[in-house]
């Protein structure tokens, strides 16, 4: 089983990006950009073979607050055409934390630092329970304890690395 996180490309993380992303120059091939959530400047290059999809501001048209370099790519692919210079807070960030699986079937998609979604009302229940409990420990103590209660459930935790 794997513990490494697979975006599936569905781009709803960058849907609302247009809020906090601009394009305030371009500059040769470049565009000059700011990131207003963390005050970075950054120069993005379009990826290779990117241009044309980048001209295509139809996606743009259906989801007026994406990033001003998301694009649908077909049918199932929503993709960054600045992947390779994309600035630092989307290299960061991480969609999911980790998961919750029971016989090898998904049961829960851990979220940012505490957050879980879920259909399965009994892990649901155990988690509201484990927030209060544990909800404001260190990342590392909150992560033992979720791993030690829920694999006490039958349920197998996987951490992304
Ligand atoms: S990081 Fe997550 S939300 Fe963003 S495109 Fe990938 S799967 Fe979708
Ligand atoms: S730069 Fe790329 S990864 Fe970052 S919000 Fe825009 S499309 Fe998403």
């Amino acid at each position: 089983m794997g513990s490494e996180f697979t975006c599936t490309l569905c781009g709803r993380c960058c849907n609302g990006f247009g809020r906090y992303i601009t394009i305030n120059q371009k500059i040769g091939g470049a565009y000059g950009c700011s990131l207003s959530l963390t005050k970075e400047s950054f120069m993005a290059v379009l990826d290779p073979g990117r241009s044309d999809l980048f001209s295509d501001t139809s996606y743009q048209n259906e989801h007026p607050h994406a990033c001003p370099f998301l694009r649908r790519e077909d049918d199932e692919r929503v993709i960054c055409t600045i992947y390779r210079s994309r600035p630092v807070f989307c290299r960061d960030y991480l969609c999911c934390t980790g998961k919750v699986m029971r016989q090898d079937v998904l049961c829960g998609e851990m979220k940012g630092r505490r957050d879980l979604k879920t259909e399965d009302p009994g892990l649901q229940e155990e988690w509201i329970c484990l927030k209060e409990r544990y909800g404001s420990a260190a990342d590392s103590d909150w992560k033992e304890e979720v791993r030690k209660a829920l694999t006490t459930s039958g349920y197998k935790v996987i951490f992304y690395e």
